[in-house]
């Protein structure tokens, strides 16, 4: 088995793992089910002053990531291009999606650029083919939660990382729809019972109210999604 291999290009490479380093994902790590490395663009800087940034051509606020710094230290951290997908993170980017955390989990790896500042020169957008890939409309101080979300999205899919691979077909966006609501015991909880259905042992009702509550709740808070779902499947 060959493990997916993660490098997150990034000012702050002392923010990683954090979070990727807890729980399942974590113990995947640590088990050898992926790597990460995190790379400082720093070190790819050849001035005494170690500078990544530089003024906005143009004029304007804030500072810009150099095309220059930035290509070196992708350059170096995958000589030749090694046939991982680059992804950029950036509220500009295509939306993460479930999608396209399966994509990429079926892929060999991911190399993810963390942005600073007001954002990276174009051109090294151009000549690196990266993927810009935004986790949501809003804006954040730097790309590493990014990439962080990136990966723990991807991460998890990987053979082996959950332990339980049924959690994964049944979960939110797996087929288009929100997940059912879940229960556990107790059986009534502050005067609130688990609806009967649950606990009649009538496997085929259950898993018809099931995919009704999911239809409801997508119907009620993604309509946008139950209209993806009807649609026929795409080739
Ligand atoms: N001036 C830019 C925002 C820069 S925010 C603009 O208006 O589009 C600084 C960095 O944070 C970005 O380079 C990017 O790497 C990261 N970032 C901010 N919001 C993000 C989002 N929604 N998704 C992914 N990355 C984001």
């Amino acid at each position: 088995m060959t493990t997916f291999a993660a490098t997150v290009l990034t000012l702050f490479p002392e923010l990683f793992p954090g979070p990727l380093g807890a729980s399942l994902v974590g113990r995947g790590l640590a088990d050898g089910l992926w790597s990460l490395e995190a790379r400082n663009i720093r070190d790819s800087t050849t001035d005494r002053h170690r500078t990544v940034d530089d003024t906005p051509s143009g004029g304007g606020a804030g500072m810009v990531l150099r095309a220059d710094v930035l290509a070196a230290a992708i350059d170096a951290a995958s000589p030749a291009g090694d046939g991982r997908p680059r992804l950029l993170m950036s509220p500009r980017g295509v939306p993460m999606t479930q999608a396209l955390a399966r994509e990429l989990a079926t892929g060999p790896g991911v190399i993810i650029v963390a942005g600073r500042f007001e954002g990276v020169d174009e051109r090294v957008i151009e000549a690196r083919g990266l993927r810009e890939v935004s986790i949501g409309d809003y804006v954040l101080s730097g790309g590493d939660i990014a990439a962080m979300v990136v990966l723990d999205a991807v991460v998890r899919l990987l053979p082996g990382v959950l332990g339980n691979a049924a959690s994964i077909e049944s979960e939110s966006f797996a087929d288009g729809l929100l997940e059912y609501p879940h229960y556990t015991r107790p059986q009534v909880f502050e005067g609130r019972p688990i609806p009967d259905v649950l606990t009649s042992g009538d496997h085929g009702k259950i898993a018809a109210w099931r995919r009704g509550e999911a239809e409801r709740l997508t119907a009620e808070r993604r309509p946008d999604l139950l209209a993806a779902a009807h649609a026929p499947p795409r080739r």
